[in-house]
Order: structure tokens, then C-alpha cells, then sequence
């Protein structure tokens, strides 16, 4: 049973309700370059809009430092307008007169969309003035930014805590899916790459327990192969965890921990640097290494063909550039070839799995980066824990 109050609990024609999104989509020039989480997105709204609600819309989008028009959601409007069918309302604030005037106009069956909410500098600081403002705009509060619970801001906690509020539908599956990866069924395997340990370094610690085998490829085995002692050239390492990584390779669990056995290397970070593999005993000190070598990759694609559940986390290389793109396409191979249940989250994981058209190969693409991470470790996420109190209200 959920711990929450989810749409269904909620009767919502003719009330305001406001609904916080993760609208938080990539701009070129001014137009939205990617409408993948528009589309996520337009379940939640649709919904109440069929229903007789009317959809008070709420994002942040990037990271302004207050008032920033490059990053206004106008442009993210009017696409979800495209997409909807319906018309979007973009108003010039997220809270103040004219939203107030906007918002009491709107009838049944009306969207409109506030203003960047990290244009308030009280946002991320959750300011509880913004939040009561926020607050005055809305009968019911439907959370449905999977990406932003784990950030106690105005708009995901502060207005939750004074309008009643709910889950909506990708956060209640998101916290679904998820939540399978607390029992999981074994093999149960990880696999971890990407740019940063130190974005990682906690996930590794509560999953090491749990796992049968991490797999760990990216930017981020380098830093565990030069714990070990290994050469890694000029690879991207962060020294300053060297000590914490050592600690956990040489833990209890460290075995679990499968390093590459070769890696695809070039002189330099440039798409077209010449790739080279070598084997990761005889990394050259004059190159860096930029994805899993074709060994390595073949070997987490067999041990993922055999597993009864899968995490992964982190493209295996710069997977942005074609030279060094098949550590990540092998890995994406065996997770689609996996028996089990299989779970892909991280933003750029996210971009590589659709990319490599594999989405509907995996069990549940999360949508949520930080958030999944900070769930899977067992972490209480704000957002979560401030929808928990309505739920025996
Ligand atoms: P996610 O968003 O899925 O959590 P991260 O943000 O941690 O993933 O990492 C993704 C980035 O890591 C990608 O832009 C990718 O190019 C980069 N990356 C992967 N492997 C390497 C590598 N060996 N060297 C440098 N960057 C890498
Ligand atoms: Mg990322």
C-alpha cells in the first residue's frame, strides 16, 4: 500500500490544481531541442484536464539566478501546447497579481503554465512566503516531478506541506518501479558508469551489500583502477576519493566489484580522436581511456544476460561520440537480452538508452537522476516524506 495519496484519491473537477512537473528540457536557440519529458509530462495534465480540473503547471528549468529570460517556459508552452492539442497558457510570473488573475479566469478543462519557478530566488531556499503564494493558487497539490523530491524547495515541499496533496501518475511509478529494487530478485546486478564517482560513491556503498556483481565502467573506473594501483594515464580520475574507493575494493564486498580488462584509449577528449584498445594492465600514460574495451563489454553483456534484475546507472563511455559509443551499446544489448526485471535511470543513461533505441527493451526508464540514486540508497526524499501526511488526513 501506498504511503500517499495518489490523483485517484482526489476529486479534482472544477478545482485549481497545481501540478509540479519536470519540464526541465534542454533549449537551442530558444525552442525545446528535446520534448521527451513534455510528453512524460501531458499524462499527469491531460488527465485532470479531462477530468474538469484546471491544470496549474509548475517546472523549474536549468538553473537561473533569478529572473533570466533564456530560460523562460514560454517555448516549453507553447510545445506542449503542439503536443497536447489544447491550449497552454504561459503567464510572466510564478506567483503575484497577474498569476492570481489568470489562474481565478481560468475555467474547467484550462492549462496554464507558471513562470521558471527558480526565477523566485525563494524557491530553492523554500521560502515560505512563496510557498503560502504558491499555495493560494491551488486546491490540491499533485507532485509529479520524480527528478526534483530529492530537493526540498518551495515548489516540492513548502507548498505540499499547506495544500493537500498527492502523487501523480510518474511519480507513483516511478516510486512502483523503483521500489521493486529493494527486494530484488538474484542474480540481482548493477552496473554504474558515468562521469563522477563522487555522484556515485554513496549508491556503491548501499548496493554493495544487496548485489551479486557491480559492473562498473565510464569515467569513474578510472579512479577505482588507480586505487588498485593500475596506470590510467590521463584518464579522468578524481583524486581527492582515492582513499574512500580504496576502502570500498578492498572492503568485505569488494569482490563483487567487476573492473574493465581492456578500454578504448585516444590522446585526447575529442570526437575524432583515433580510439585504440588496449588492455587496462598496459594503459599508456600519454592516452585517456573513453569507453569499456570490446572484451569487457561482452563480458558485463553475459553476466547481464543471466541476471534477475539489473540497475544501471552512468553510460560505460563518451557515448556522445561515435568512436567510443559500443561499451555502452553492448551493455544496452545484454540489459534488453536480460530475463529479469531491469531499470535504467540517470539523465544521460536515459539519453544513450533512447539513442540506441532500447527503450522498449527495459523494464522502467526513471526518469529521475539524483532522485533515483538518493531512493535506491534509502535515503527519505523531502518530497516524499512532506506527501506522506496527507495520506491519513
Ligand atoms: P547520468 O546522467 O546517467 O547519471 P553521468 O552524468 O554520471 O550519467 O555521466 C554521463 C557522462 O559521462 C556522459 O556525458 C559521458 O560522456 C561521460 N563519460 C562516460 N565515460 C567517460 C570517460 N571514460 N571519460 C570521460 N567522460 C565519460
Ligand atoms: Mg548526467
Amino acid at each position: 500500500m501506498a504511503s500517499y495519496l495518489t490523483t485517484e484519491d482526489l476529486d479534482v473537477a472544477d478545482r485549481r490544481i497545481l501540478v509540479r512537473t519536470d519540464l526541465n528540457v534542454p533549449l537551442e536557440e530558444g525552442t525545446v531541442s528535446d520534448d521527451y519529458r513534455i510528453i512524460k509530462a501531458l499524462s499527469a495534465v491531460e488527465r485532470l484536464r479531462n477530468q474538469g480540473a484546471i491544470v496549474v503547471v509548475a517546472s523549474h528549468l536549468g538553473r537561473p539566478k533569478g529572473v533570466n529570460p533564456d530560460l523562460s517556459m514560454q517555448p516549453v508552452a507553447e510545445r506542449m501546447s503542439q503536443l497536447g492539442g489544447f491550449e497552454v497558457r504561459h503567464l510572466d510570473a510564478v506567483v503575484g497579481p497577474s498569476v492570481k488573475q489568470a489562474v481565478a479566469e481560468a475555467k474547467p478543462g484550462d492549462v496554464v503554465m507558471l513562470e521558471n519557478t527558480r526565477f523566485e530566488p525563494g524557491e530553492t531556499e523554500n521560502d515560505p512566503e512563496l510557498a503560502a503564494a504558491l499555495a493560494t493558487l491551488a486546491d490540491y497539490f499533485v507532485e509529479d516531478a520524480f527528478g526534483s523530491v530529492h530537493r526540498a524547495h518551495a515548489s516540492t515541499v513548502g507548498v505540499a506541506e499547506l495544500v493537500r496533496s498527492a502523487a501523480g501518475p510518474l511519480l507513483h511509478r516511478e516510486l512502483t518501479e523503483m521500489g521493486k529494487l529493494s527486494d530484488p530478485n538474484h542474480p540481482y546486478v548493477v552496473v554504474l558508469g558515468g562521469a563522477k564517482v563522487s555522484d556515485k560513491l554513496g549508491v556503491i556503498k548501499s548496493l554493495l551489500p544487496t548485489v551479486d556483481t557491480m559492473l562498473v565502467g565510464g569515467g569513474m573506473c578510472f579512479t577505482l583502477m588507480k586505487a588498485q594501483g593500475l596506470e590510467v594515464g590521463n584518464s579522468m580520475v578524481q583524486d581527492d576519493m582515492l582513499d574512500q574507493v580504496a576502502k570500498l575494493v578492498d572492503g568485505p564486498y569488494g569482490a563483487r566489484i567487476v573492473l574493465p580488462t581492456d578500454v578504448v584509449v585516444a590522446p585526447e577528449f575529442a570526437e575524432s580522436a583515433p580510439p585504440r584498445v588496449v588492455s587496462a594492465q598496459e594503459m599508456p600514460p600519454d592516452q585517456m581511456g573513453l569507453d569499456i574495451g570490446p572484451d569487457t563489454a561482452a563480458a558485463f553483456a553475459a553476466i547481464l544476460d543471466d541476471a534477475e534484475c539489473v540497475f544501471w546507472n552512468g553510460p560505460m563511455g563518451v557515448f556522445e561520440w561515435e568512436n567510443f559509443r559500443q561499451g555502452t551499446a553492448k551493455v544496452a544489448e545484454g540489459m534488453a537480452e536480460a530475463n529479469g526485471f531491469t531499470v535504467v535511470g540517470g539523465g544521460d543513461s536515459v539519453a544513450a538508452i533512447r539513442m540506441l533505441d532500447r527503450e522498449d527493451d527495459i523494464s522502467h526508464v526513471s526518469t529521475g537522476g539524483g532522485a533515483g540514486l538518493e531512493l535506491l540508497e534509502g535515503k527519505k526524499l523531502p518530497g516524499i516524506a512532506v506527501l506522506e501526511k496527507w495520506k491519513d488526513d
